[in-house]
């Protein structure tokens, strides 16, 4: 029996670098017992995803999204695990956050220029493109890889720590729905909503973040994401309490970008089959 699960990565359906078919068959190479393909902003995947997975008798496909929020500080990511991807609920969120995407990403370019960086929206979608991305979604990791393409910065990471990250000049809002517009949605598509990464809602001290978990939970949030791998085995247990506290589920996955994220490898870190309740894994059919 397989024992470890991935519930959280990216496709060239939004930032990652491999296609849906290969992320599956990479997710059945690594033995996994469960995946899923969680995109941001976009179904655009999960079809092909679903279809790779269909032979595989010991590998679970659950498709999901990644959907952002109005934080209350830092970063607020919904996962929505286990939904129906032709549900109107989920399809209309997602295309409104498409939207405020397409409004953004040319005024992150005319920061950069204002910068002296000169690129170009051009420049950006054939950094979109170049890895057989559909360009359904082009986020700022797109526009960090036309920075390290034309060479004003060595990697990504230096990209988001010098001009594409919160607080950085190059930096732009984009629209999102309120936490309880994203968790309606998903669970109007039939999904399980789930906080990503707990550590990027960047909390300075626990009754904090506490108070914000509270919140979500109150707007019907289903569980943590308490493995993730941002974060370390102190955010690990931190959440696992927390959740244990508010009656809330705990799951884990990597956030695995391909290429785009190389530190970052499928199934890592291990999430046990084992920690997941017995609700969830029914769920995902483990
Ligand atoms: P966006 O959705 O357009 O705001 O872009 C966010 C994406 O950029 C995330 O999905 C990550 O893949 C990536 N990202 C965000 N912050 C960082 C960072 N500090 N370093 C590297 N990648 C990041
Ligand atoms: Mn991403
Ligand atoms: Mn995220
Ligand atoms: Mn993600």
């Amino acid at each position: 029996m397989r024992r470890f699960v991935d519930l959280h990565t990216h496709s060239t359906a939004s930032d990652g670098t491999l296609a849906p078919a290969d992320l599956i068959r990479q997710a059945d190479r690594a033995e996994l017992a469960v995946v899923a393909l969680t995109d941001h902003d976009t179904v655009a995947g999960l079809d092909e995803a679903r279809r790779a997975a269909e032979p595989l008798d010991a590998l679970q496909f659950v498709p999901g999204i990644e959907l952002s929020a109005q934080p209350p500080s830092g970063t607020l990511h919904i996962l929505g695990l286990g939904i129906d991807p032709s549900a109107p609920a989920i399809l209309s969120v997602a295309a409104q956050l498409r939207q405020a995407r397409v409004r953004r990403n040319p005024q992150i370019v005319q920061r950069l220029r204002w910068l002296g960086v000169p690129v170009t929206m051009d420049d950006v979608r054939r950094a979109a493109l170049d890895a057989g991305s559909e360009a359904e979604v082009i986020s700022r990791m797109h526009v960090a890889r036309a920075l390290v393409r034309a060479g004003w910065v060595r990697d990504t990471k230096e990209a988001f720590a010098r001009y594409l990250g919160k607080g950085c000049p190059g930096y732009v809002e984009r629209e999102r729905p309120a936490p309880h517009e994203a968790i309606t949605a998903i669970h109007g598509a039939g999904g399980l909503a789930v906080l990503a990464h707990p550590v990027q809602l960047g909390c300075t001290e626990r009754g904090e973040l506490e108070r914000v978990v509270r919140g979500l939970s109150e707007a019907g949030l289903d569980a943590i994401e308490a493995w993730h791998s941002d974060h370390d085995a102190e955010w690990t247990r931190l959440c696992v309490d927390l959740a244990d506290r508010l009656g809330l589920g705990v799951v884990g996955g990597s956030d695995f970008h391909g290429g785009a994220k190389p530190g970052v490898r499928l199934g890592r870190p291990r999430v046990s089959v084992a920690a997941l309740s017995g609700s969830l894994r029914r769920r995902f059919g483990v």
